[in-house]
């Protein structure tokens, strides 16, 4: 008989359960501190907690432990060591000290740093964050860790992440005061990110080298069919995807992650998983996690997983939607719009604090889901557009204009005062769930859908969670001298009244993919930024910094060496892009027109000595013949242009460069290729069409 879920649920991870069990006591209590008041644990405490995980792990097949980090490279990384040491006799004991536990020090002079490094010290080193659960895969202990250089520099994505919460955590807890919660002592912010792939075999896979190189496909014609017929979206599994699916929800679930949600997405061979949602801290490492499995199960069933945000041309590609709250320790969901007015009218000041935080840093918002890959995908007409606005739907819109006008909001059922009567609740799904708007409320939370499928969440929430840290402590500035007061409500419908005045602009309720939305945010001065080269400069503007300074999530050096970095990045991704096409078209796909127009003018040839017409094979060979031409220029175009690229020394430039000249030849180059292949035989094209990739599992 098949194991029941809850008895091998998170049977690999080391979470409350084992720990108190497995704990003595005090050591627990210690530990429990550590995790969640962030105190210092000491060595004593770290030893007995090392030497317990250390046999609970080996139970489970550990022979080897690692420091799990998220350095600046878009992967995960760790580094093994086995437990093993030497005892005296010639034979070997496990071990494992607190402080392997605690400390690790990596080479870290392979990780991107953006030039920090050389300004501190040349090695980095990882520390265990007990916020997260330690879990055994593969024959390892995994130790989840924060990155830093020696002088305390973040190197990687999960520091900044942390420390945004626990500046949310401060701010939000003074400001709840005001609204009379005593109680609540913390505030994290909680994320759920839905997760969009695509699914292919792997047999195809193999025969693509831009597939292998870069994620995705560089050349390729639309097939005949793409995602018109809507007939994909929840469609019934077909039974590869379906053994696929059960078995990734097995491995999920082993590691203690809530995968709740399975479907076929839009487009043809794309899928989603969504997990229930927990604290940040851990939907950030489990989602990382989650992207791992994913593409390790997937070769068990012959399948790759393609978690590019933009695999295949003309059908939708993958975003993570990034469903966003804050939840405090007493079990509040602070964007539930509540029972009471009291908590009514906290709803509703948190709600413009988010309404005044996006409109003011919606440039922060867009450069959390920037990357090449994901340039793709926003503002093409299926994701969210690259202007950032918010969703409320009608009913809320509708409550916040009532206080910016001082009227009265009805309903049918009854009229509604802020402060005085409760407001009617607004259940998940009551509005239109507009699927077009970068930033929703979806009823208790907000869905920010800009993120590509393949990135770090981390970046997304440290940001939002510093943008919302910064608009509480300004309303909790105001409102504080009020505090307690007779006329504290009338203070804060002043504040909201005001607040709604200056960035009603960032709502929007319309249809963010029509040309007439990119007018309109114009005229409301929105930032339209559709690329990672436009957007990333603006991370360091002035505003930018105060902010991300004043939390102490990065500091001038740290943000401007993120900035850099990212740069880079993308920079180095259009090169490899750009190579592999012209190593494709140079070994493949031009050799294999070439000669299928051999082919053509031979039977051409043959034709008109026997005496008989020849006029299809003719215009076919002239028509291939002029788009070899054209390829081939464009192939000597490309090749220059990515080695002028080499010559700019300055980053921004060079990354601008990519942008505007390297994409553009790219795509010239693709167009012609595309048109080439529509032209071309089967059996003479080298590598497997659109049809076989997308409609072969
Ligand atoms: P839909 O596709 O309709 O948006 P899903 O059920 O696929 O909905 O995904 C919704 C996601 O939002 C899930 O991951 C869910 O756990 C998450 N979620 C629900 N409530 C919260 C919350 N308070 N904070 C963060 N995420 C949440
Ligand atoms: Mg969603």
């Amino acid at each position: 008989m098949a194991k029941s879920i809850p008895d091998y649920f998170a049977e690999n991870v080391f979470n409350d359960v084992v720990m108190k069990k497995r704990l003595p006591k005090n050591v627990y209590n210690t530990l429990m501190k550590t995790i969640r008041n962030g105190q210092q644990l000491d060595m004593m405490t770290a030893d007995i907690v090392a030497n317990t995980i250390k046999d609970w792990a080996i139970e489970k097949g550990a022979t080897h432990y690692t420091h799990w980090f998220q350095p600046l490279t878009g992967s995960t990384a760790e580094k093994h060591d086995s437990f093993i040491a030497p005892a005296p006799n010639g034979m070997a004991i496990m071990e494992f000290s607190g402080k392997a536990l605690v400390k690790g020090e990596p080479d870290a002079s392979s990780f991107p740093s953006g030039g920090l490094r050389q300004t501190s010290s040349a090695r980095g080193y990882t520390a265990w964050d007990p916020t997260s659960y330690c879990f055994v895969k593969e024959g390892s202990l995994y130790i989840p860790t924060v990155f830093l250089s020696y002088t305390g520099e973040t190197l990687d994505k999960k520091t900044p992440l942390l420390r945004s919460m626990q500046a949310l955590s401060k701010t939000a807890v003074r400001f709840l005061r005001l609204f009379g919660n005593e109680n609540v002592t913390s505030v994290h912010s909680t994320v759920g990110a839905e997760q969009e792939y695509f699914i292919i075999d792997k047999k195809m896979y193999d025969q693509r080298e831009d597939l292998i190189l870069t994620g995705r496909t560089l050349f390729g014609a639309k097939p005949p069919k793409g995602q018109e017929l809507d007939d994909q979206y929840f469609a019934n599994l077909r039974p590869r995807i379906a053994a696929y699916m059960q078995e990734l929800d097995e491995e999920l679930w082993k590691l203690g992650i809530y995968s709740k949600t399975k479907h076929n997405e839009v487009a043809p061979a794309q899928h989603e998983m969504a997990p229930i949602f927990t604290t940040s801290n851990l939907g950030t490492d489990q989602n990382e996690l989650a992207m791992e499995v994913m593409e390790k199960v997937a070769l068990r069933h012959g399948l790759v997983c393609l978690l590019h945000e933009k695999p295949f041309e003309g059908v939708n590609g993958s975003g993570k939607h990034n469903n966003w709250s804050m939840a405090t320790d007493d079990g509040q969901n602070l964007l539930d719009p509540g029972d009471t007015p009291m908590e009514n009218l906290q709803f509703l000041t948190i709600l413009c604090a988010l309404i005044k935080g996006i409109d003011e840093y919606a440039d922060l918002m867009r450069i959390s889901a920037a990357s090449a890959g994901n340039d793709h995908r926003l503002g093409a007409d299926e994701a969210p557009p690259a202007i950032v606005s918010m969703f409320l739907g009608e009913e809320l819109d509708a409550v916040l204009k009532a206080i910016e006008e001082d009227t009265v909001f009805k309903t049918s059922t009854k009229a509604f005062e802020i402060g005085v009567n409760a407001l009617p609740s607004f259940p998940k799904d009551s509005t239109d769930r507009n699927r077009t708007s970068p930033f929703a409320f979806t009823g208790n939370r907000f869905e920010f859908r800009m993120v590509g499928s393949s990135d770090n969440i981390a970046c997304t929430n440290a940001l939002l969670n510093t943008i919302v840290s910064e608009e509480l402590s300004e309303f909790t500035e105001i409102l504080e001298p009020h505090k307690n007061s007779d006329h504290f409500e009338t203070e804060v419908k002043k504040l909201l009244k005001d607040v709604l005045k200056k960035h009603r602009r960032i709502i929007f309720n319309g249809d963010g993919y029509t040309l007439e939305w990119v007018e309109e945010a114009k005229r409301r001065g929105l930032p339209n930024y559709p690329s990672t080269v436009d957007c990333l400069p603006h991370y360091t503007d002035e505003k930018n910094m105060r902010i991300l300074n004043k939390f102490g999530i990065y500091n001038e050096s740290e943000l401007k060496a993120r900035t850099e970095v990212l740069l880079e990045t993308y920079s180095k991704t259009i090169r490899i892009e750009a190579r592999t096409m012209i190593e494709m078209a140079r070994k493949q796909l031009l050799p294999a027109t070439l000669s299928y127009i051999e082919k053509l003018c031979g039977a051409v040839d043959l034709k008109n000595k026997i005496g008989m017409t020849s006029n299809t094979e003719r215009k076919m060979a002239e028509k291939l013949n002029d788009l070899a031409d054209a390829f081939y220029e464009s192939i000597d175009t490309l090749e220059s242009l990515v080695n002028n690229a080499a010559e700019i020394k300055e980053i921004q430039p060079r990354a601008e460069f990519f942008r505007r000249k390297v994409v553009a030849e790219m795509e010239r180059m693709r167009t012609t290729c595309d048109t080439i292949e529509r032209i071309m035989p089967s059996e003479y094209w080298p590598i497997p069409d659109y049809s076989q990739m997308i409609y072969n599992v």
